[in-house]
């Protein structure tokens, strides 16, 4: 059991009322010494995080004291939050700047519990999701063109801001997502950033009619459906001799499936990278057609090996998708073809948050994996 008392205050809250330094709050569980009903109010108390402590070492759990919203913020308890490649990016420590400690997680779904000061039309108990994009500085430039994924001001929940691999978590009510009452909390988490980044990639690619799709985990799976609803035909490159995501791929309606090391059956139109790959690049140019363009979508990537001229010649585009904005999402749920999306779902319970990140990195399961916090009754068992 981890004694809590050893540990330092935790600067996760910035933006919280209380300025910088949180206690810790005091340990509970079996043998804490409260009554069932005492430890039952725990769950309002405290708020239970699977937590990065040290780049490139497994998440800790830690019970924290329960932040309040500020001014503009809102306190949600998360009903579920998606595990995102993303979030390997900052356990490996390949973003800049993680500012540690840091709870992860940027695709969760919650229930509002507490309303900030300046905060309009958002009642409690109303579901909201909170992305990856948690807030911008709408003065700069890129802020004014209506560009505010490329804010260098900006804000990222699990990142720079505390995420959702937790029972609860405070976001910018502004920058929330309002999402279906009736849907299923687990299925709707992988949208909120794999829905939305792969939408946002989606919509660079135009009219693009044969896709190709390099990389066919959570991102994909929903881009790929997506595009079959607007009639596009879907292209899906593996790692050679995956079979068994090939036939995941062709599952959901992909007309090819094959490895990343061959030639689709017609020059392609466009296509998306979603694997951290940079190899992945000149292949990609090699399988599109003149004019056609080749979409990285993730925040991160190896090195891109040289490559011969004539691969970018005949006017392919070489593009890259930074973050998402808000009518990104706007666009995104307003969409017919979203509602009709069926993500599939590995869920975990929070504190086996490691299990959950180490599967994706082995790519062990199709679709997304989606952390579920602990009941109330069951929070006393936290670490
Ligand atoms: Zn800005
Ligand atoms: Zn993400």
């Amino acid at each position: 059991m981890v004694r809590i008392e050893a540990t330092p205050s935790l600067r996760i809250f910035r933006g919280s009322p209380v300025e910088g330094e949180i206690p810790a709050a005091r340990p509970r569980g079996p043998g804490c010494g409260r009554t069932a009903t005492e430890c039952g109010d725990v769950a309002g108390t405290a708020l239970l995080a699977m937590v990065l402590e040290r780049v490139g070492e497994s998440l800790v759990p830690r019970r924290l004291t329960m932040p309040a919203p500020s001014e503009g913020e809102v306190l949600l308890r998360v009903e579920a939050c998606g595990v995102c490649r993303t979030d390997l990016h900052v356990v490996d420590g390949d973003l800049p700047e993680v500012r540690l400690p840091v709870i992860p997680g940027h695709e969760c779904v919650g229930r509002v519990v507490a309303v900030g000061p300046g905060v309009d039309g958002v009642h409690v108990d109303e579901r909201m999701g909170v992305p990856w994009l948690a807030g911008t500085c709408q003065r700069c430039d890129d802020c004014l063109a209506g560009a505010e994924n490329l804010c260098g001001q900006a804000t990222f929940t699990g990142y720079t801001r505390p995420g959702g691999f937790a029972t609860h978590i405070v976001a910018r009510a502004a920058y929330c997502v309002s999402l279906p009452e009736d849907a299923d909390p687990v299925a709707l988490a992988p949208l909120l950033c794999a829905g939305l980044i792969g939408w946002r990639a989606l919509t660079r690619t135009g009219h693009a009619r044969r896709l190709g799709l390099y990389g066919f985990g959570a991102s994909a799976h929903i881009v790929a459906q997506i595009a079959r609803a607007q009639q596009r035909d879907v292209y899906a490159f593996t790692r050679p001799g995956d079979i068994a995501t090939q036939s995941f791929a062709r599952a959901l309606g992909a007309c090819w499936a094959g490895g990343s090391n061959e030639p689709p059956p017609a020059p392609l139109d466009a296509a998306i990278l979603f694997a951290p790959d940079g190899a992945l690049v000149p292949l990609a140019l090699r399988a599109v057609r003149k004019g056609g363009k080749v979409v990285c979508a993730g925040i991160h990537m190896s090195d891109i090996p040289s490559f011969p001229y004539r691969l970018l010649w005949g006017e392919r585009e070489l593009l890259s998708v930074a973050n998402l904005t808000r009518d990104d999402a706007r666009s995104f749920f307003a969409t017919p073809a979203t509602r009709a999306v069926h993500t599939r779902t590995r869920s975990y319970p929070l504190s086996a948050a490691n299990d959950a990140l180490a599967d994706l990195r082995h790519g062990v399961f199709q679709g997304a994996a989606v952390l579920v916090p602990p009941r109330d009754e069951e929070a006393c068992t936290w670490p």
